[in-house]
């Protein structure tokens, strides 16, 4: 095991959700990098794990890559957890396995539990092309335009949200996406007040705001693609109209009106115009 870092995936709520190849790398690491290891201790606990435990967060994770990444060269193993699900998804970490990576250090991932996967693949909502988006900005106005730009994207788009946020995310999905939009949202994951709904924007509020212990827990939301655009048809259309309109125009003039008229998205129009 030396001179390699893990990758470890940890339950998001049910203990019981982990792989006997995470608590085994677990047991025999020299070190476990833990956002709160307060939280990882009753992990540890629960399963007899003895190894030592160390903060690495948001705040200190640039102070103390390059430290870890010495002791990785000196041969020591080294695992990285989050308190939930898998590490570097809307988690700390990154900046770790990059620098990692760019100097050849064995970097390993031990897979699991993730919220956005689990949510998904029990939703109901199309699962062969999605996007995942994590937090969506806690600011309403850039909410707002977060979510304009992703409005007519052809495939399924995934976000977590906050209990402080719920209600108002999904009323600026309501406003931006349409009452129809069928979103699933998924509350407490694996948990004992798990809930999965798949239904439209206004069915989810009356659900939010009929009780205040509904906004309560962690969420996960699953948007469905736009259905009033016929994909296959707007895309045609934009093979025809775009050669003409960059022919009159800049490539950014000329996707935002190709956009206008199809219906697509503004960034796959522009995409596609500067590769004509
Ligand atoms: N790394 C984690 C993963 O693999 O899913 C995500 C960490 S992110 C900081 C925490 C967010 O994930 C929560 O605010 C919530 O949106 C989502 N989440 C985590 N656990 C969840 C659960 N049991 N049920 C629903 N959403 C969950």
């Amino acid at each position: 095991m030396s001179g390699s870092l893990y990758i470890i995936a940890t339950p998001i709520g049910n203990l019981s959700d982990i792989t006997l190849r995470a608590i085994e790398t677990l047991k025999n690491v020299d070190l476990v990098l833990a956002e709160d290891t307060r939280h990882s201790k009753k992990l540890f606990d629960h399963y007899e794990i003895k190894s030592p435990l160390t903060a690495f967060h948001e705040h200190n994770e640039n102070e103390k890559a390059n430290g870890i990444i010495s002791e990785i060269n000196s041969g020591k193993s080294i695992a990285l957890i989050s308190d939930a699900g898998t590490p570097l998804i809307s988690d700390p970490g990154y900046q770790l396995v990059s620098e990692a990576k760019k100097i050849g250090i064995n970097v390993i991932p031990i897979p699991g539990p993730n919220a956005a996967i689990a949510a998904l693949s029990s939703s109901g909502i199309a699962s062969s092309s999605f996007s995942f988006f994590g937090f969506l900005p806690a600011k309403q106005a850039s909410r707002l335009k977060l979510l304009k730009t992703k409005r007519s994207l052809d495939e399924t788009i995934i976000f977590y949200e906050s209990p402080k946020r719920i209600l108002a995310t999904i009323k600026d999905m309501m406003d931006v996406f349409g009452e129809t939009r069928r979103v699933c949202l998924a509350k407490e994951l694996t948990k004992s007040f798990e809930t999965i709904l798949n239904d439209n924007l206004i069915a989810l509020i009356d659900y939010l705001e009929s009780d205040p212990s509904h906004q309560k827990g962690e969420f996960v939301l699953i948007v469905s693609p736009d259905d009033k655009i016929d994909f296959d048809e707007a895309k045609s259309e934009l093979e025809k109209i775009l050669p003409i309109l960059c022919d009159e125009m800049g490539a950014s003039k000329a996707s935002k009106l190709a956009s206008k008229i199809t219906g697509l998205d503004k960034k796959y129009c522009y995409k596609k115009a500067i590769n004509l």
